[in-house]
């Protein structure tokens, strides 16, 4: 992955593997996550003076292990948590979901989506909001819910509004586009237009998980942010945040 975004000219790359959570597969254990940064600090040394290497972590709503070793947190939601069972929102399992736990309200769900994304920064005191609106990820084409339904909207806004007073800074995240077949990035452009409007700060992210991926369609995402309004985005240095011109 290194390699290939050397290759491609980055100056800086960030790794944020997802967090460990007790309840879904995919994450890393607590050994994994270990030799996740020491594989980091690794990488870090290789590239030290070609390209800035930063340890970051996508830290789960959900996740029980402390993020202190991390130059960056990103926070995210990718599940509910209901009677003590666990639900994710970025699963086929979601159809199940709406109709066992919601009585098949589609808006009922996605609220309760946003109502728990909008804890994010108190939870995971994250540095970036983390795909905002994954609650879409299978719901190409608006098959199940109308994401310009006002329940949804609402929804969405009021987690919006809460989070801008803790953290500013959101992840347009192009992964669902890749994987997903979504014809929207995360958070939509009617999203990201309320995000400006609000005084919110974006920062581009792939969510690679590949190497193809890297990058997917940031040329096209600077193009659609300048067209909502933004005149900069942010990136990433081992000092913090910069600005970079759109
Ligand atoms: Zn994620």
């Amino acid at each position: 992955m290194a390699e290939a975004a050397f290759r491609q000219g980055y100056t800086a790359l960030g790794f944020s593997c997802h967090a460990h959570t007790s309840y879904e597969s995919f994450t890393m254990s607590p050994d994994a996550t270990e030799k996740y940064k020491a594989d980091i600090h690794r990488l870090k040394a290789e590239y030290a003076g070609k390209m800035d290497i930063l340890l970051g972590i996508e830290q789960d709503i959900f996740s029980d292990l402390p993020t202190v070793d991390y130059e960056y947190v990103i926070g995210s939601t990718h599940s509910l948590l209901i009677d003590g069972a666990y639900h994710a929102v970025d699963a086929p399992s979601i159809t199940e979901t709406v109709k066992t736990e919601f009585g098949g309200d589609w808006y009922a769900l996605t609220q309760a989506y946003f109502m728990l994304h909008s804890t994010i920064i108190d939870v995971t005191s994250c540095d970036i909001v983390g795909h905002f609106d994954v609650v879409r990820r299978f719901n190409a084409d608006d098959r199940y819910f109308d994401t310009a339904n006002p329940r949804y909207r609402s929804a969405a806004i009021d987690a919006l509004t809460e989070t801008l007073k803790k953290c500013r800074v959101f992840e347009v995240n192009t992964g669902g586009m890749y994987k997903g077949g979504l014809e929207e990035q995360y958070p939509q452009t009617w999203l990201l237009r309320e995000l400006l409007e609000r005084g919110g700060e974006v920062i581009l992210a792939s969510d690679s998980h590949d190497i193809v991926s890297l990058g997917y369609k940031f040329a096209d995402m600077e193009g659609l942010l300048r067209s909502v309004g933004f005149d900069h985005r942010l990136t990433l240095t081992p000092d913090g945040f910069a600005a970079v011109k759109l």
